[in-house]
């Protein structure tokens, strides 16, 4: 059995992606090498604790020790690495963990992988020339578009965020092993993700929290800010593309052509809300019917800009659907229905 190293798999994409790839694969072993930080939730993997191909360590991807003893001790053949710190927000309050983390913790990772693997560059430890090290990355590398274009695996990286730097930096770490070292790499540059079990502070979890809460739903700015929004499955199905079929020292840009605006976002959220779960049944909304809202969008607020914000990211996914097959199976209105589902049962307890 080939065991896999997964990293950060307690929290939104790697929670999704696990469960996903232990059906999907009966020969794979997963071990998950996970800090949990607040960003971490065992919760998210509940349905795979037992599993006995499914092995979580508890630790921080920094450690080169720890990192060496997994390594050695489950034999890795495969790294799938989405451990990160992941919100834009926090990387401005605190931007020195981004670099710590995603830099210097993909670092750490990759040159294990690169003394576990190889004889020397270009040179493979016989039995491991398969091994391949996966590298989960972030459309915001390449900066904000204007109204027109779209990113391709061509444009020139411009992170704005020292989150989107730190990934970018650590994206640089991962070409500089393939180039240098012949290690066998791909990245993957996503574009934002939506779906169960993402963390609350994030947006759409905030705007269907509120929601439902009867709090003002926070928007920033002018609310047009654009991002082309994917939905968790269809990366996890990417993902399994790249790491599985696709080429060597390799970029793929994953996104599901399904560009919307924030504001776009909270009103069709509360438009499904307004169908599947009215405000007068909503016992948040307790007080007299003339004093209620007729909509969740009444509760729309628009607060002060992130500073920085990027304006408009939006993926061109030609060559992972022409090269590996790859299409997303969602498109925007159809998953937010199953993620708001999702969330009223966690928030409220509710199948609606
Ligand atoms: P997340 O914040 O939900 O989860 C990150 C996980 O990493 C958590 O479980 C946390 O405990 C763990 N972690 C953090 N620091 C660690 C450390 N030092 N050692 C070990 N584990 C650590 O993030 P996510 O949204 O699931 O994103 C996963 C990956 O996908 C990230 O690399 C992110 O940059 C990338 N990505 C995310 C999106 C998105 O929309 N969420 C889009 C494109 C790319």
């Amino acid at each position: 059995m080939k065991t896999i190293l997964v990293t950060g798999c307690a929290g939104f994409i790697g929670s999704n992606f696990v469960p996903y790839f232990l059906e999907k694969y009966p020969e794979y072993r997963l071990v998950n090498l996970d800090l949990l930080t607040y960003a971490g939730n065992l919760e998210n993997l509940r349905e795979v604790e037992n599993d006995p191909r499914y092995t979580f360590v508890h630790g921080n991807i920094c450690n080169r020790e720890l990192v060496e003893y997994i390594f050695d001790a489950y034999d890795v053949r495969g790294v799938i690495h989405f451990a990160a710190e992941s919100h834009v927000d926090n990387s401005i309050k605190n931007p020195g963990i981004f670099v710590e983390t995603n830099v210097n913790g993909t670092f750490t990772l990759l040159d294990v992988a690169y003394k576990r693997w190889m004889e020397k560059p270009f040179v493979h430890k016989k039995g491991y020339e398969t091994c391949r090290f996966h590298h989960i990355s972030t459309d915001e590398v390449y900066g904000t578009l204007g109204e027109e274009g779209l990113f391709t695996e061509e444009t020139p990286y411009a992170p704005n965020s020292p989150y989107s730097a730190s990934k970018a930096g650590s994206d640089m770490v991962v070409r500089s092993y393939r180039h240098t070292y012949g290690m066998n790499t791909v990245i993957t540059n996503c574009s934002n993700n939506y779906g169960p079990k993402q963390h609350d502070e994030k947006l759409i979890p905030t705007i269907i929290r509120n929601a439902i809460h009867g709090n003002p739903i926070p928007i920033y700015g002018d609310g047009k800010n654009i991002r082309d929004w994917l939905y968790v499955l269809d990366h996890c199905k990417g993902i399994d593309l790249a790491y599985h079929e696709g080429r060597a020292g390799e970029t793929y840009n994953i996104g599901g052509r399904n560009e919307r605006n924030n504001l776009y976002i909270a009103n069709k959220i509360c438009e499904i809300l307004d169908d599947i779960y009215p405000v007068e049944n909503n016992p948040s909304f307790r007080y007299e019917s003339d004093e209620r809202p007729s909509s969740y969008k009444e509760l729309i607020t628009f607060v002060e800009d992130r500073p920085g914000h990027d304006r408009r990211y939006a993926i061109d996914a030609t060559k992972i659907e022409n090269e590996l097959g790859w299409r997303a199976d969602e498109n925007f209105e159809t998953g937010i229905v199953k993620t708001i589902r999702w969330y009223l049962k966690k928030y409220e307890g509710k199948e609606v």
